[in-house]
């Protein structure tokens, strides 16, 4: 649908990174409209994984994630509604922020689902994502869910000023960039059981490995508890799939993608239809159909009010970890990095990939994924998640685990 595209515009977070200094070299391929967790559903063909080029990069933002891994950037930025920073930076071996929603501007982000993603940045080390999310956060008067209070939580209690004394821009402050000092002495780390007995074993193992390394530099582990997110993957599906069918009625062949109409000969009507036909893939037209039905007089209640029920029962549940705990950490994906084309015929199966990731969204939490340590030569990322606008401390969590 917007294969052809070139925007009008630039998003906010291009516009800080170009004020900034940063180069921009090119835009990078992901799942087409951001659904997806392998970077297969692309509509210009799959990304390698420069780990292993017969595996998925992961995804959505796949295409980010490996062009840090392979050095063909720097730097980049993804969008992550349900995963798509972590999950291709886990599977790539980098790292990869998903900010707290309302740190970071959505202003220019081609919209998927409005209330749960969050533009992050992806870097070879901790402190480089760190930095780049330094430069993209902050307030934006052109997306009012951006948060001035955070500001002034996050950037004034930290003492972010400038020479005179003024309070300082974040881009200016550094201040995510030096939380990354690997200092986890005194830190208490939560696990939620149930988000690591889902793992695969050859994950588990590199986990246990990491958080044993923890507790030696001075980390207090203790065991927490997240029943509702066994509801977690149910209830970001509805919920996703059901902004995502409002969201996506905006591209019809008038405003977005292809002429519909001379296959129409004049009906407006057809002419969309015939331009939703050509122009979305096959996952995309399987979301706005079922987000259509979740939405759907009769249904509402049955669908996305549960859903809505279950997300306020995630939100609580993490609340409740988080008086036990300053950070939780889990294994960012359960499993390691598929093989190209193993799990595109089977959908379900690839929802279930997102378990570890979704309720961050959920609950709209900040959290990190970083390499924990290699499995039969793949890399394995390991998740930690801090409370609303905590990004400080799962930054200073997370280098701690890069020695
Ligand atoms: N895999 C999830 C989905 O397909 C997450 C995608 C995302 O974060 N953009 O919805």
């Amino acid at each position: 649908m917007l294969a052809d595209y070139v925007p009008p515009y630039h998003a906010t977070v291009v516009e800080r990174l170009l004020e900034a200094g940063a180069t921009i070299v090119g835009k990078t391929n992901m799942d087409e409209f951001g659904m997806g967790g392998t970077t297969e559903t692309s509509a210009f063909g799959p990304t390698r994984n420069p780990a292993d080029p017969e595996r998925v990069p992961g995804g959505s933002s796949g295409g980010s994630a490996a062009a840090v891994a392979a050095g063909e950037a720097d730097l980049a930025l993804g969008s992550d509604t349900g995963g798509s920073v972590r999950n291709p930076a886990a599977f790539c071996g980098v790292v990869g922020i998903k900010p707290t929603y309302g740190l970071v501007s959505r202003y220019g982000l081609v919209a998927y689902a409005n209330s749960l993603e969050q533009i992050g940045p992806f870097g070879r080390s901790v402190e480089d994502a760190a930095a780049l999310l330094d430069v993209i956060a902050g307030p934006d008067e052109r997306d009012a869910t951006t948060r001035y209070d955070a500001a002034d939580g996050v950037w004034d209690a930290a003492g972010a000023t400038d020479e005179d004394g003024e309070d300082a821009h974040p881009a200016e402050a550094t201040e995510y960039a030096a939380a990354a000092d690997g200092d986890v002495e005194g830190t208490t780390i939560g696990v939620p059981t149930e988000l690591v007995d889902g793992a695969d074993d050859a994950v588990r193992a590199v986990f246990d490995d990491a958080l044993a390394a923890l507790s030696a530099r001075g980390a207090e582990t203790v065991e927490v508890s997240l029943p509702s997110v066994e509801h977690a993957v149910q209830a970001y599906y509805v919920i996703a799939m059901s902004e995502a069918s409002s969201n996506l009625a905006r591209f019809d062949g008038v405003r977005y993608g292809p002429d519909g109409d001379a296959a129409a000969g004049g009906d407006w009507n057809e002419s969309f239809a015939a331009v939703r036909e050509e122009g979305f893939g096959e996952e995309v037209k399987r979301r706005v159909l079922l987000g259509t039905y979740a939405l759907s007089a009769g249904y509402h209640d049955k669908y996305y009010e549960k859903a809505q029920d279950a997300r306020a029962w995630v939100k609580r549940d993490f609340e409740e970890a988080f008086t036990a705990a300053d950070v939780l950490a889990t294994p960012t994906m359960p499993v390691l990095p598929p093989k190209r084309g193993e799990s595109l015929d089977d959908p379900l199966s690839l929802y279930l990939m997102d378990a570890n990731t979704v309720p961050v969204n959920l609950a709209n939490l900040p959290a990190i994924s970083v390499p924990a340590g290699e499995s039969d030569g793949l890399p394995v990322g390991m998740q930690f998640v801090g409370p609303a606008f905590g990004e400080a401390s799962v930054i200073r969590a997370a280098s701690a685990v890069e020695g």
